[in-house]
């Protein structure tokens, strides 16, 4: 008797157990099935995607064409830390190149209070806009947010974008990150507030555009008076751009300014001359003329160099 009451006793355990699987199972039934549907929808994205890439070939060509150039040209190279980590003086760049410049967005529509160039003999490596504090900033192109930062006597809150047409921009003196490091972004998406942190003095937006950590004059890509872009494909020879240290690239017959990072790239005013320089090799490397050399030290061009000798740059 014991025993049968036992046995009722596990079968009813038994049923219990069995019941509260069948709607644990129920539920995972459900749960698979749902996600079965998300996988068929998702798949009816693909072919629809497919189509898309038949009929519109070249178009998605262009784009895979562009998502693939930020890959090639920075490869691993993810760093979440510094401005600018790459070297491009020291690597093997290509002849010529074009930048898909065609889905951008202007940053701010604010006015350029501070252009590109040398200022007060630091290098200005980007353009300042005005903004009012609070005012959304947005994202000049397609990409992939790399850092948020804050530097005291610097940038204040920044933010640096890796764009899918290789380009790098960066949102300097913000108020509030509205985005997060490797959030992809499009052109146009509001990536922080402007502001007045960092080296400020009034509400701006400093804005840069560098390719390989070298940087572009923003006016070779962005008509900020008009709000729109100088031209849609932006050709140039990275290869030359990356030897010669500061230099000019050309948009539609104007030439701007662009500097490698490294020559001139500290904002040097002076230069400790070395054995076996020359003041045409000086200049060159420093971003400047003979000519500007001999009237800012007020020596001749075939004055001797001492060693240890110092020359005024800028
Ligand atoms: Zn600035």
């Amino acid at each position: 008797m014991s025993i049968i009451k036992n046995v009722v006793t596990l079968c009813a355990v038994g049923v219990i157990a069995s019941l509260g699987y069948a709607a644990q199972a129920q539920d995972i039934t459900t749960q698979h099935n749902e996600h079965h549907q998300r996988l068929l929808q998702g798949q009816t994205a693909v072919y629809e995607e497919i189509n898309l890439l038949d009929t519109l070939a070249m178009k998605e060509l262009e784009i895979s064409e562009n998502f693939n150039l930020a890959a090639e040209l920075y490869g691993s190279d993810w760093n979440q830390e510094r401005v600018n980590p790459y070297n491009a003086t020291k690597m093997e760049l290509p002849d010529s190149m074009t930048i898909d410049l065609s889905n951008f967005s202007i940053p701010h529509n604010g006015y350029i209070t501070s252009n590109y160039g040398w200022r007060r003999r630091r290098m200005h490596r980007g353009i300042d806009i005005k903004v009012q504090t609070g005012d959304t900033i947005r994202a000049a192109f397609d990409g992939k947010i790399r850092l948020t930062k804050y530097e005291r006597r610097g940038y204040g809150y920044y933010v640096i974008i890796r764009h899918d047409n290789g380009l790098e921009t960066i949102y300097g003196h913000l108020s509030k990150f509205l985005v997060k490091p490797d959030q992809v972004v499009k052109a146009g998406e509001p990536i922080a507030l402007g502001g007045n942190t960092g080296r400020s003095t009034g509400s701006h937006l400093h804005f840069e555009t560098r390719y390989l950590g070298m940087d572009i004059n923003p006016n070779a890509i962005f008509d900020f008076n008009n709000k729109t872009i100088k031209t849609n494909m932006l050709a140039f020879s990275p290869k030359l751009l990356a030897s010669k240290g500061p230099s000019t690239i050309h948009v539609d017959g104007t030439k701007y300014g662009y500097n490698n990072g490294k020559s001139g790239g500290s904002g040097a005013a002076t230069y400790r001359v070395r054995k076996g320089d020359t003041l045409s090799r000086i200049a060159q490397r420093n971003g400047t003329t003979v000519n500007r050399l001999c009237n800012l030290n007020g020596i001749k061009r075939t004055s001797t160099l001492r060693p240890g000798q110092v020359l005024r740059l800028r």
